[in-house]
């Protein structure tokens, strides 16, 4: 987080351009005086609540673009997944595909619902799913699953600490027990165990079926603390549902090493011809960008070695009514090519992919539709969601290292972000 003594000197000029050294700390300085009032009426999304919520609002035409008469109609099934309630924003959705993933539970051709407001993003995604599915698609597989909770207990001393490991180990079953009590799909599976000093993480581990479960992990660790605090003779001092041993929306060594929601992987063999005139490049260039940006990534200190996970996952998540502050861990993961008799042989591995098709954003009006157009809404389809997210991650690696190979990254970018025709130097003319 440091900043290089120039940039500092040269951000401070700029700041004391327009204004003197007073001046700046009178404005950072706290103000006190009247707040004005809070938001009002919670959950409540009837006409009264929303209306005195935008009468704070000094933007009145603002109302006209977020409570549309479709947003009024349907205002009701948003109050359990948003508080203080205005109104929708839209963002566009596009349709990637086909991606035809050959997968243990995603089987066929997907379309993919994705919404951004960036410009070359869908376009990608749809030449690589095309590509792959071109190949004969990706084949993909759920490895893993497991969403933790992480309590910690703080203690006098390390013996104290070291008592109450021993009584938790000695106590699983029961924890299991009043887990399970909470919910009908979440499954504890294990408990792993972190001592530092006098502080103890407890990380439960459990299979949410086709939730992607935060909440619900979150609800049946607080039944296991209840009990910790009813029944165990070496009382913590104070303890918390969650120290932050879990790797919730957050990208860490943790996670990347286990697994947080789903891991999948996924991989291809696309034919040399396919690359050629897909792509506009060879087998040999595309290893070759990529051990190039495997070192890059290393010399940069990233999580893995990946190009762009975030962008296809945060569209997929967006669109399908997904926790996309989740991507913070989802996007964590490997991408790795090599020629294979002459072709190119693609896989990305991703330890962390959180989603559900049943709870959380999935069931809101237009979250559900997306869903319902890859076939995957509701029970019974959160593994075949995670192998589609794979397959796309995989589709999104194959088109943009094709771009940078083939130099239509940025002329892709010109041409749909600002709708200007590429220009291209040849031999130094320049011609549109
Ligand atoms: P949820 O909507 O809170 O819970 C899922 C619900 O679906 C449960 O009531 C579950 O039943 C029910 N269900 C029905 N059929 C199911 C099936 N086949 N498989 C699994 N569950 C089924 O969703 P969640 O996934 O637990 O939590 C996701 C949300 O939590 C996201 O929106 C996320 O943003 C948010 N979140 C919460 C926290 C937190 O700590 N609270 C942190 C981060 C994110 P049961 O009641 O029987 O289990």
């Amino acid at each position: 987080m440091s900043a290089d003594r120039r940039q500092a000197a040269s951000h401070l000029e700029r700041l004391l351009s327009t204004r003197n050294p007073e001046e700046l700390l009178a404005q950072l300085a706290p103000h006190p005086g009247a707040v004005p009032p809070k938001v009002p009426g919670g959950a409540h999304v009837s006409d009264e609540a929303v209306q005195r919520r935008w009468d704070l609002i000094p933007a009145p035409d603002s109302r006209r673009e977020l409570l549309d008469a479709d947003t009024e109609a349907c205002k009701e099934s948003y109050k359990k997944n948003i508080e203080h309630f205005i109104g929708t924003v839209k963002v566009p959705v596009g349709l990637a595909g086909p991606l035809r993933v050959n997968g243990l539970f995603a089987s066929g051709d997907y379309y993919v619902p994705l919404a951004t407001t960036e410009a070359a993003l869908v376009a990608s995604y749809s030449r690589g799913s095309h590509l792959l599915t071109e190949a004969g698609g990706c084949t993909s597989a759920v490895l893993n699953e497991g969403v933790c909770r992480s309590p910690g207990f703080a203690f006098r001393d390390l013996r104290e600490s070291g008592l109450f490991v021993l009584w938790t180990t000695e106590h699983l079953d029961e924890f299991r027990r009043v887990a399970e009590a909470t919910t009908r799909f979440g499954k504890l599976t294990d408990m792993r165990i972190t001592l530092e000093g006098n502080h103890v993480y407890l990380c439960f581990e459990f299979t949410t079926g086709d939730a992607s479960g935060q909440n619900m992990v979150t609800l049946a660790t607080e039944a296991i603390c209840a009990f910790i605090e009813e029944h165990c003779p070496i009382t913590p001092q104070y303890h918390f549902v969650e120290a932050n041993l879990s790797g919730d929306k957050k990208a860490s060594a943790q996670s990347f090493l286990l697994v947080r929601g789903r891991k999948v992987s996924a991989e291809a063999l696309v034919p040399a011809e396919l690359i050629e005139k897909r792509l506009r490049t060879t087998p040999e260039q595309m290893v070759n960008f990529w051990r190039m940006c495997a070192m890059g990534g290393i010399l940069s200190g990233t999580m893995g070695i990946q190009g762009h996970f975030a962008n296809g996952l945060t569209a997929l998540y967006m669109a399908c009514g997904q926790d996309v502050a989740c991507v913070a861990e989802s996007a964590v993961g490997v991408c790795r090519y090599e020629v294979m008799d002459g072709n190119l042989y693609a896989s990305v591995s991703l330890p962390n992919i959180m989603v559900g098709t049943v709870g959380g954003g999935t069931g809101l009006p237009s979250q559900k539709a997306c869903l319902d157009i890859l076939g995957l809404s509701g029970a019974g389809k959160a593994q075949a969601l995670a192998e589609v997210c794979a397959g796309l991650c995989l589709a999104g690696e194959l088109s943009i290292m094709g771009a940078m190979c083939s130099g239509d990254f940025s002329r892709a970018h010109r041409l749909l972000a600002r709708g200007k025709h590429a220009k291209k130097k040849t031999e130094g003319n320049a011609h549109e």
